[in-house]
């Protein structure tokens, strides 16, 4: 019950993310959370740190994507500046967005990663979808009120998954 839950890494930042290694375990392309993950509300042109990580994805070669649950027009001003490809109305939990992505681009679940800052929406997805995940700390604690109940729900289920998995911190890379 809970492995639906549970993600495959825990690393605190996204920046904290080593492509190198992400392309030593097969993943050629990163589906990522916006919000929260990527970029902070109050920080809507991104910042040096996410741009930096771009380019390191890039020059090794694993082609970033973002998958939001937000609607095209919505995330299209987003990342207008910062010049992403995206999905929009991925409806995580479920994992459709993942799998439209996933057959669109010819890709195998194991040649991917989601990465995201909420276990009941980015982790579930990638869970159900077959694919590896990583959850991130939210780059602000304060989440828009809409979050808030899946906050909640988030830090009991964490509790019970550390409770049966001594494994299960927070790292500062991938192992
Ligand atoms: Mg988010």
């Amino acid at each position: 019950m809970l492995a639906r839950f549970k993600p495959t890494w825990m690393i605190e930042r996204f920046s904290d993310i080593d492509p190198d290694q992400l392309k030593q375990m097969g993943i050629h392309v990163v589906f990522s959370d916006l919000d929260n993950t990527l970029i902070a509300w109050n920080n809507p042109d991104g910042t040096p740190e996410l741009r930096e990580w771009m380019r390191k994805l890039a020059d090794a070669q694993i082609q970033l994507i973002v998958v939001s649950n937000n609607s095209h027009d919505r995330i299209g001003r987003a990342v207008e500046k910062i010049g992403l490809p995206f999905v929009s109305r991925a409806l995580k939990p479920l994992p459709v967005g993942i799998n439209r992505t996933l057959k669109k681009m010819q890709l195998a679940p194991s040649e991917v990663v989601m990465v995201g800052d909420q276990i009941m929406t980015d982790i579930l997805a990638a869970n159900s979808a077959g694919i590896r995940s990583i959850l991130v700390k939210p780059l602000l604690p304060s989440d828009k009120w809409i979050t808030k109940p899946n906050r909640m729900m988030e830090k009991q289920v964490m509790r019970l998954m550390q409770g049966q998995d001594s494994q299960m911190q927070w790292q500062k890379e991938l192992k």
